[in-house]
């Protein structure tokens, strides 16, 4: 049997601008599509009907289409990694791995383990960027620390793009370079444990109208005036280069959200604490509160703040809840119940389809006013004045919340005003501790 090279499908899952499968396809030799149902993960996850699993399942469907199309087939292996390598080993004469580089510790720690495998066998690995535009050493001040600020890190972010404008990876130009000898099958849902969820997924792209109207549409809920790409960019079905670039051509403010994207990928990998603990350690100290049965009442959407249960609610059904909603319940959670922000991200993580560690925890650490360029602890969102503001005629809770404005509708777990005082009485006071 001749050599092959192996890419490794993760974060990635597209055939087209896809740098690590670019590299592989030029590598010189056939390339293995591989692709592996992680059980380290998996084993973790509560809901047999996930719907991460589901998307991902579904795609790894387009992707065998695709490669069948061109006469090949992508390998999907379930197990741990180590494992899963080794009987790959075994099975094909593997010269060398490619991938795209993920930033989350736990994957850090992964493919150094599986690194070191391969050093043993005399096998190269090669990893690539591709699913941010800037790595954490690419964009920083002018003393070479990282930023810590979204205005200056943006400017610094967008002088570098015109420094070093965005190239394409044309992988799927080089498709004559994937191996043809071999034919998989991908395993059952239900032989990894799981089932098939009743969900529908966002497409993978929208009009260019919904992006050029972005700035206009994007804080209303009732709308669909945002682009629903977050699960694409999660496991990537769509290329951040090319949505940079219609970004570009298109909207200012959706550019800058994108930018935030790789403002916490960047912090996330800068400062990989953050995983864990509060960005500014003085946050550690606050006294949070931690009443379970608050915690229910929020999980489920029963606060008796409609806005903020619809938000949750449109979470649970869903796996999707929209930006404005997400500040808000999460703030809620954090400033009037005085619930550890690590809870409410620990619930998103389990629910959101989208669910990315870098942009998640940025967003709790923000709404706790613990992270990076956080809310401040004096600012307490009014859910009734976010209400009048973003959902004015309550098209958005109505949709969500069928018994508000019934008898059936339960009243305010806390007040609005006590809340706030008691809020920034304990932000305060620790505060004032350490200061
Ligand atoms: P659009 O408004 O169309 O934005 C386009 C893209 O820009 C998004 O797909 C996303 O990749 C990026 N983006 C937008 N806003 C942000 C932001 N504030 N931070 C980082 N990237 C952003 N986003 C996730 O992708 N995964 C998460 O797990 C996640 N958890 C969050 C938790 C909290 C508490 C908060 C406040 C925000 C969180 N976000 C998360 C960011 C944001 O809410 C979602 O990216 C956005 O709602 C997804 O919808 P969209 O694709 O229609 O976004």
């Amino acid at each position: 049997m001749d050599k092959i090279c192996v890419f490794w499908f993760r974060r990635d899952l597209r055939l087209h601008d896809n740098h690590g499968l670019y590299e592989a396809l030029r590598s010189g030799y056939k390339v293995l599509p591989f692709f592996l149902f992680d059980r380290e993960i998996l084993d973790e996850l509560d809901d047999p009907a996930d719907k991460r699993v589901n998307f991902i399942h579904q795609t790894l469907g387009t992707l065998q289409h695709q490669l069948n199309e061109l006469n090949s087939s992508v390998f999907v292996a379930y197990g741990k990694p180590l494992e899963a390598f080794q009987s790959l080993l075994a099975r094909y004469p593997v010269h060398a791995v490619y991938t795209n580089r993920d930033y989350e510790p736990r994957a850090i720690k992964r493919d150094a383990a599986i690194h070191t495998l391969l050093k043993a066998e005399g096998i190269a690995f090669h990893s690539y960027k591709d699913q941010v535009i800037f790595e954490k050493d690419e964009v920083l001040k002018e003393d070479g620390s990282p930023y810590a600020m979204f205005t200056p890190f943006s400017k610094a972010w967008k002088k570098r793009l015109v420094e070093h404008p965005i190239r394409r990876y044309p992988s799927e130009k080089l498709m004559a370079s994937l191996q043809t000898e071999w034919k998989f099958e991908i395993p059952a849902l239900n032989s990894l444990g799981f089932n098939e969820a009743t969900c529908s997924f966002p497409p993978n792209g929208v009009s260019e109208n919904r992006i050029r109207e972005y700035d206009k549409t994007r804080d209303f809920p009732f709308l669909s005036g945002t682009s629903r790409y977050s699960v694409h960019f999660r496991f990537g079905t769509i290329s951040i280069r090319e949505k940079v670039k219609e970004a570009l051509e298109l909207n200012e403010k959706f550019l800058h959200e994108l930018i935030w994207r790789d403002f916490y990928q960047m912090i996330l990998a800068a400062f990989p604490h953050v995983a864990e603990r509060a960005f500014k350690p003085i946050y550690d100290g606050i006294a949070w509160r931690n009443d379970t049965q608050e915690f229910q009442a929020w999980c489920e959407g029963k606060t008796g703040y409609p806005l903020v249960d619809a938000g949750m609610r449109e979470l649970n059904e869903t796996g999707f809840m929209h930006n404005r909603l997400r500040m808000v319940t999460a703030s809620f959670l954090c400033k009037h119940l005085l619930i550890d922000w690590r809870w409410g991200e620990a619930y998103f993580a389990q629910k959101l389809l989208d669910f990315d560690l870098a942009s998640n925890n940025g967003g709790w650490q923000w709404a706790a006013g613990s992270g990076v360029d956080a809310a401040p602890y004096f600012r307490v969102f009014s859910p009734e004045l976010q209400q009048k503001k973003f959902d004015p005629s309550g098209l958005y809770i109505k949709k969500w919340v069928k018994k508000w404005g019934t008898g059936h509708y339960p009243s305010p777990i806390i007040d609005h005003a006590f809340a706030r005082k008691r809020c920034i009485d304990v932000y305060r006071s620790k505060t004032k501790a350490k200061g």
